[in-house]
């Protein structure tokens, strides 16, 4: 993509509105406008790395076992009547009437629906264990939409759901979930840590979120200072073995958030384990037996012939606030620096002096070979001062840049630098197609 061609309406000011650094910045980067309170347009380069996390996800929830589906976004009032749902979820819910006078909302999340599908597709326990997710919007009308896309109206989410003959068979489930977190955060260059979460009625253990550590977070958390050291991915992990060991490593040592916050348990850590913090929460996961299938008659028969209610689970990731949830996570003054899985191009490659005889032909040919090669680049053709394009280029934080300018060009040189770290090296343009390939 050609800069002079890209509709990145970037921002040169900080927008007044934004409070914290990853609002300001997808604003300044032109990723995202507000359409109104806590709702968003996604722009191409935000809409990249949304696309970028999604596949991301994805990948790891078809690599445990889980099913994609897609669920409208629009319900009806009567499934979430049956669950009891309907009157208890309050303000948050966007209520919406029909032209026959039908109630209906826009989905806060899916349980009611999915365990409608459930229930008329099974019948015995050998439609169990199922696993199944989709990738929607949601709308919950929060009191106070704020932080952009961290906590927006409308806001993506991956949302999966589990079925099982009984609480072991559930707890399989979780486990696979568990670990398939673990993974997909990681991917993003994210340390998400699993805490304890709340259980409400429904007791046990078996709630964990996945929580980020930011300065902005808006929850609390403390934790041991393993989990700051850990690694997962490096792992090979089989999702039909039992992940219960792995599970066990990751849920043994202290974190919580200060709903379930025990301080005579965080106390008694060494004083340098003791990591206090605050949090985002990305990801939740949640046992809670038979909630939505007693209540919504979703039953199979066991293999003595019983009809029982089938155990449940759902899981969450929030897709849209993972895009200011890896920034908060990753920017430094200058901008935004993205990992590179879900950076929304893996390279900047800048012609210092557009129009130059040299520099030209140069970025133009660097360009096309970088196409050919397969690899995502916003090569900036624009005749702007090379502060500007610096400046541009470091806000909109792509890996890996090249630098076309008019000294290196007659060497047969580039600039190339990493946006992490700010390390420039000056090497031949063929070296740095190399190191990009
Ligand atoms: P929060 O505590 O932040 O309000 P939640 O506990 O209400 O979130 P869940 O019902 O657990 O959210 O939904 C699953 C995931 O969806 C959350 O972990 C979060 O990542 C995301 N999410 C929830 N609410 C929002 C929102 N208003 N905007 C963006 N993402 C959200
Ligand atoms: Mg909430
Ligand atoms: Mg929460
Ligand atoms: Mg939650």
């Amino acid at each position: 993509m050609r800069s002079s061609q890209f509709f990145m309406p970037t921002l040169r000011e900080n927008p007044s509105e934004a409070q914290i650094v990853s609002h300001r910045l997808m604003l300044r980067a032109g990723m995202v406008r507000q359409a109104s309170a806590g709702i968003y347009s996604w722009l191409p380069l935000g809409f990249k790395v949304l696309k970028n996390i999604e596949r991301i996800v994805r990948e790891e929830q078809d690599r445990a076992g889980c099913q994609e589906v897609l669920m409208p976004t629009i319900q009806s009032a009567d499934l979430w009547r049956e669950s009891g749902r309907y009157d208890d979820y309050g303000k948050e819910m966007l209520r919406i009437t029909d032209r026959h006078d039908r109630e209906m909302l826009y989905g806060p999340t899916n349980e009611e629906q999915i365990t409608e599908i459930f229930r008329n597709a099974a019948k015995s326990y050998r439609d169990v264990p199922k696993m199944l997710y989709h990738i929607q919007w949601k709308f919950r009308d929060e009191v106070r939409p704020r932080f952009g896309v961290m906590r927006g109206r409308e806001f993506l989410m991956k949302d999966a759901y589990s079925f099982d003959l009984d609480q072991a068979g559930a707890k399989r489930a979780y486990n696979k979930m568990f670990v398939s977190y673990l993974r997909t955060f990681a991917r993003m260059g994210l340390r998400a840590i699993p805490m304890a979460a709340d259980t409400g009625p429904i007791g046990g253990d078996l709630s964990h979120e996945f929580i980020i550590l930011a300065d902005t977070g808006e929850s609390a958390v403390f934790c041991d200072k393993s989990f700051i050291e850990r690694d997962v991915l490096s792992l090979d992990i089989d999702y039909d073995s039992d992940l219960e060991p792995l599970v066990k490593q990751w849920t043994t040592d202290y974190a919580a958030t200060d709903e379930k916050h025990d301080t005579a348990k965080f106390g008694a850590l060494p004083k340098d384990r003791q990591v206090e913090a605050r949090g985002i929460e990305v990801g939740h996961i949640f046992y809670f037996g038979t909630k939505y299938s007693e209540p919504l008659r979703a039953q199979v028969q066991n293999p003595e012939g019983q009809t029982v209610p089938v155990h449940m689970g759902s899981y969450g990731i929030g897709v849209s606030r993972l895009v200011g949830g890896i920034i908060e996570a990753s920017h430094d003054d200058k901008g935004i620096i993205w990992p590179e899985s879900v950076a929304p191009f893996k390279v900047g490659l800048i012609n210092l002096k557009a129009g130059d005889a040299v520099t030209t032909p140069m970025a133009d040919e660097l360009y096309a070979k970088l196409r050919r090669a397969g690899i995502e680049v916003l090569y900036d053709d624009r005749d702007v001062r090379a502060g500007e394009k610096f400046a541009q280029m470091d806000l909109i934080g792509l890996p890996y840049q090249v630098v076309v300018g008019p000294r290196g060009a007659a060497k047969g040189e580039v600039e190339f630098k990493l946006r992490k770290t700010g390390a420039v090296e000056e090497i031949s343009a063929d070296a740095a197609l190399k190191k990009l390939g």
